[in-house]
């Protein structure tokens, strides 16, 4: 979460901080660094609900975002992605 304090807009998950100078609009709404590693912060938590529940759940949960991915995807990233791991998964 990205908050002000004492006049510095700071990433109160990983410390970030940005310039207190930034316009509200130039404010990033979601930090850039923890978007780096928010997708192994998903499939970790997919790995915790499978040891939580049934190992099922973590397959399950990693379908659901797999999907989801694929549908705001674009032709060219869905293409490129096929072509990867078609031939990686024979
Ligand atoms: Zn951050």
């Amino acid at each position: 979460m990205i908050t002000q304090i004492d006049g510095v807009w700071l990433c109160t998950n990983c410390g970030a901080h940005w310039s207190a100078v930034l316009t509200d609009n130039e404010v990033p709404t979601h930090c850039p660094h923890c978007l780096e590693t928010a997708v192994e912060t998903l499939i970790t938590k997919a790995q915790e609900h499978g040891e939580d529940s049934e190992p099922d759940m973590e397959v399950g949960d990693l379908q659901d975002i797999l999907r989801r991915c694929w549908e705001i995807m674009s032709v060219g990233q869905r293409i490129k992605i096929y072509k990867i791991f078609k031939e990686e998964l024979q």
